[in-house]
């Protein structure tokens, strides 16, 4: 292999491209991005950039190494399997290693509305130029990206209202935890409301969106409306290329979509043992997939299957919460003190000697502490 292409322009596409150069791969590296700006975290884009704390400067990832061709503003936009071509915006190019890291995009739920989301830096731009104007805002969606969005808000004094299907944060941490956060964000003076039948937004076709109905028919209006309801993963450029393409770019445990293509964070599904497919939409799953999906690229077979760790962080409402391990049922969780006291604590879901789900609340543990907690005793991750 000498020649690798990689299509994404952030966090997976540049942990591949550094770690191939780790790995020893001395051939030409080319990396495409349909950016214009160089690679950046999409972190804080929820948090202090919102806020106006944080500049497009300062949340750029680390340059990647000089060997690196890196061609920002170029799009993918087919892939040729049989030829090994990738076609963009400005030419074809020719690959014998292909890493695929085209992530993900907001999900819309009203497009002919025009619904603000927060996915790059220019939707954050202008969510944070129009924000000056207002003083009321409607967040849909109480994920993590939607808390984190309303915690901004609530720091720039924003009137916020959060909807959602079920309890803010549930489906991510089960509803005891779910039910603390909760009381935080109220603490702070959001105002939640819980629609099983989910909302519509309504406003003139091609402008914004004045409010949600919910399906009850109770009427939110509000001077922006936000949404932050999943994401959809970039697969429309492999359209038509024969690559298994359901929920996401399919991959076997070690990353690969055939011996000489891989793909890598929010754009990549995995098989599981039970036969369904999952997509981890997380910073630290693109981080290590990306890690080994490069191994795979480089070394086959030799490579180690990629084992998620299932964490994920979230900053909101002053809360730092930190989670490793699968989800699991409300039943198996243990709190501690800390928890019982309403401070600092490390929750478990599982016995000691098995492996299991811990979740640090404001806890000073580090992410690497906390994922070998997560280990049995033979070092071994829950199986998924
Ligand atoms: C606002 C926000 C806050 C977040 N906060 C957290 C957090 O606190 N904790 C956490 O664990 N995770 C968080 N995440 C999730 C994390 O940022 C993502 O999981 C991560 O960015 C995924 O990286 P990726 O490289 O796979 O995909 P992406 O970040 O989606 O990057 C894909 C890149 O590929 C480019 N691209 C797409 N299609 C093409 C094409 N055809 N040709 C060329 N380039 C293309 C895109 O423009 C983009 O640059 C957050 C996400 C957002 C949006």
């Amino acid at each position: 292999m000498q020649n690798i292409v990689v299509v994404g322009g952030s966090i997976a596409a540049v942990t591949a491209a550094e770690t191939l150069r780790l790995e020893g791969f001395d051939g030409s590296i080319t990396l495409l991005s349909q950016e214009s700006v160089a690679p950046y975290t999409r972190v804080p884009l929820s948090k202090g950039a919102l806020a106006g704390r944080e500049s497009l400067e300062d949340i750029f990832l680390p340059s990647v190494s000089g060997d690196v061709d890196l061609r920002t503003g170029v799009r993918a936009d087919s892939l040729d399997l049989n030829n090994r071509v990738v076609h963009t915006n400005s030419g074809s190019i020719v690959w014998d290693g292909l890493v695929i890291a085209t992530g993900a995009r907001a999900r819309r739920l009203a497009p002919e509305l025009r619904e603000f989301v927060v996915r790059d830096h220019r939707d954050c731009d202008e969510l944070r130029d129009e924000l000056v104007a207002a003083s009321s805002v409607l967040v849909v969606g109480g994920g993590f990206l939607g808390m984190e969005i309303a915690s901004t808000l609530r720091q720039l004094d924003k009137s916020v209202t959060l909807i959602d299907r079920e309890p803010p944060m549930q489906r991510l941490v089960g509803s005891i935890v779910a039910a603390r956060i909760r009381d935080v964000a109220l603490e702070a003076g959001i105002l939640f409301h819980v629609d099983p039948g989910g909302v519509e937004l309504f406003g003139e076709p091609g402008s914004r969106p004045l409010g949600a109905k919910t399906s009850c028919g109770r009427v939110f209006e509000a001077d922006l409306v936000i949404s932050a309801v999943g994401d959809v993963p970039n697969v429309e450029w492999l359209a038509g290329s024969g690559l298994k393409l359901a929920g996401g770019v399919c991959v076997d445990s070690r990353c690969r979509v055939r011996a000489d293509v891989v793909a890598a964070g929010d754009v990549a599904s995995r098989f599981l043992h039970s036969g369904n497919e999952l997509r981890i939409p997380s910073w630290t799953n693109a981080v290590d997939q990306s890690r080994a999906a490069a191994r795979a690229l480089l070394h086959g077979d030799a490579a180690p299957e990629y084992v998620p760790s299932h964490y994920f962080w979230t900053e909101q409402f002053g809360l730092d919460i930190k989670v490793s391990g699968p989800m699991a049922p409300d039943s198996e969780l243990e709190t501690d003190e800390g928890w019982n006291s309403g401070g600092s604590s490390l929750l478990t879901w599982g016995p000691p000697d098995a492996p299991r789900r811990v979740l640090g609340w404001n806890h000073h543990l580090r992410p690497a502490q906390l994922k070998r907690l997560t280990r049995n005793r033979s070092g071994l991750l829950r199986a998924t």
